[in-house]
């Protein structure tokens, strides 16, 4: 087992008793002293509309003494908040926030930048550039072709690629129907929607099609129902649109963005999981070939790195070698990566953090910067305060989300970006938080990454603890990054047994202040060979349809500390025990 070698988290976290706490409120007093001071310094000249013997009278002292009792009574109220920094807290995906994180939030809070244009955020904007290039870095993407922005999470981040990859398959879609109209051809929608952008821009030149002619044809710009009637007539065959492949294992997310761009929930098509859990490659390309079969193109194929459930990190290496073996026979398919969890884990990448990982984690999470765009979520992962999440594309051409006259260049490369996001109005604060955090702690292998490392280090220690622990402990196996499963049976018990225990243990802890774990029901349908490994493991009965487990999450980064560990496992194990009987 690799062991953890930097204490980096020392410096960079408050700290469970808030140990860093002196040096932290004068990071935080000296932010606002050059904030007051930036004010104080311009326009000096101009008369105060708050003057001393105004700000002295009963009725001003008054409304202060209101605001700071109420402000008091805020504090007081957000006590009884969840207490997440604690390494006790290992229910959801959220923890202690970093130390740099939370100053670049702060700092940049306090100019209230607006990210949907230079006009309002002269500096916050340029910031957002060099933050989203250093996360392309970290992903492997080359930073000067990459292109992306801040997002208020995983799930704006997702309808991002969603709305690009539409976007793209719209144009060859458009193309493709006007040549064949053109010609009195058969139009075959299903090679058309695949083009990619070199056949399209043969096609423009070869039968000299318009600009206008373009966006007469396209269902984004003029009504769908025409253009779907006109396609159909066209291919001489029904059209029912194209279909998005999501793995079974995916976040809700993405059902709601095959409602919200109106493809209809029957066009959320899953990919079947093999029996760790991930996406199954035979499933992949036999999905793909069953919507062509249908003359369904395929809209976008997405992989997930880091699954909200278990952490699981799909094959996106061998999802991309099929995907680049269908575009060698002409169909371009856009792959988009899911990594709102797991993408920081990229960090771990090209240093010894990377020991850490199992082959097959290296290999999927190295090869994200082959894929066309990303989700990141640095409000999970990067230890980031919320609402932030990013959406990267590998290269510009892939940022593209409204122009015909040059579709693929579109206004990506200009600075007011209002027109290229699904948000209008965007905080500044995020992109400040990961850009603080890049020049200080840095996203490299030997830093960031050996956070994350630790992260799978405390998981595996914990595990192994657990089951050391109590014998009815059974790991959901393989865990790829740093998230726990367990469920509580007997040797050979039913499963709708041991989901009562792992249920009534789950409320049990729901109910007690000492940890925070969270729950987790995989069910048959999507993860039905898991399931059977997973009872199989100790002999027991598959007797119903669905699989309970509790779910520990390992993004606390103190939980690497021998001290925390020794003092907090065998409480863990007790309370554990506790719940059990
Ligand atoms: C958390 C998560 C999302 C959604 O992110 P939000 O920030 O909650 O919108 C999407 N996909 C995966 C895999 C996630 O873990």
């Amino acid at each position: 087992m690799p062991t953890h070698k930097t204490r980096t988290e020392n410096a960079y976290f408050l700290g469970p008793k808030s140990e860093n706490a002196a040096w932290f409120r004068a990071e935080f007093q000296s932010i606002l002293d050059q904030w007051f001071d930036w004010r104080r310094a311009l326009f000096g000249e101009d008369p105060s509309p708050i003057p001393q013997d105004v700000r002295l009278t009963a009725e001003f002292l008054a409304e202060q003494e209101i605001i700071s009792q109420k402000v008091h009574e805020l504090g007081v109220l957000m006590t009884g908040e969840v207490p997440k920094y604690t390494p006790r807290y290992i229910g959801h995906m959220v923890s202690e926030q970093s130390i740099p994180a939370l100053l670049g939030h702060f700092a940049t809070l306090l100019h209230n930048p607006n990210n949907t244009s230079r006009d309002v955020a002269r500096v916050s904007g340029a910031v957002e550039d060099e933050a989203i290039a250093m996360l392309a870095v970290m992903i492997g993407f080359d930073p000067t072709k990459a292109q992306g922005h801040f997002t208020s999470g995983g799930t704006l981040a997702n309808f991002e690629s969603v709305w690009r990859a539409r976007y793209r398959m719209d144009h060859f879609l458009a193309m493709g129907l006007c040549v064949a109209e053109a010609a009195g051809q058969p139009f075959d929608p299903v090679a058309a929607a695949h083009m990619g952008w070199e056949k399209y821009e043969q096609l423009a030149l070869a039968h000299s099609i318009e600009e206008a002619d373009l966006r007469a044809a396209s269902s984004v710009l003029g009504n769908p129902f025409d253009i779907a009637a006109r396609i159909g007539a066209a291919a001489r065959r029904e059209w029912r649109g194209p279909v998005l492949l999501v793995p079974g294992n995916k976040h809700f997310s993405w059902l709601k963005a095959a409602n919200v761009f109106g493809l209809g929930e029957e066009a959320f098509w899953p990919i079947d999981l093999d029996v760790q859990g991930r996406l199954s490659l035979p499933a992949l390309s036999s999905t793909i070939k069953r919507a062509h079969d249908a003359g369904r193109p395929v809209l976008a194929v997405v992989s997930v790195a880091g699954t909200t459930e278990a952490g699981e990190i799909d094959p996106v290496d061998a999802v991309c070698d099929e995907l680049a073996d269908w575009r060698m026979s002409g169909v371009d398919i856009w792959h988009h990566v899911d990594a709102a969890w797991g993408g920081f884990l990229c960090s771990m990448l090209g240093g010894e953090a990377e020991s850490g990982l199992d082959a097959h984690s290296r290999r999927a999470l190295a090869a994200i910067r082959r894929v066309n765009s990303v989700t990141l979520d640095p409000h999970k992962l990067g230890y980031v305060p919320y609402a932030c999440g990013a959406f990267i594309v590998r290269d510009i051409s892939n940022y593209a989300n409204s122009s015909f006259a040059a579709p693929y260049i579109d206004r990506a490369a200009t600075n007011d970006r209002w027109m290229m996001t699904l948000e209008g109005s965007r905080s500044g604060v995020g992109a400040a938080a990961i850009w603080l955090t890049g020049k200080t702690l840095t996203f490299g292998p030997d830093r960031f990454g050996e956070i994350m490392a630790g992260t799978i280090e405390s998981r595996r220690f914990f595990s192994e603890a657990l089951a050391a622990g109590e014998d009815m402990v059974r790991v959901l196996e393989p865990a790829d990054s740093n998230i726990l499963c367990f469920s509580l049976a007997r040797p050979g018990e039913r499963l709708s047994e041991a989901n009562a225990r792992t249920a009534k243990v789950f409320e049990g802890f729901a109910a007690d202040p000492e940890f925070s774990v969270s729950k987790t029901v995989l069910s048959r349908e999507n993860y039905g060979e898991l399931i059977n490994a997973h009872s199989g493991r100790y002999g027991g009965e598959c007797d119903t349809d669905s699989l309970v487990l509790l779910r520990c999450v390992f993004m606390n980064p103190f939980w690497c500390n021998e001290k925390i560990r020794a003092a907090l496992m065998p409480h863990f194990i007790a309370r554990l025990h506790a719940h059990i009987n």
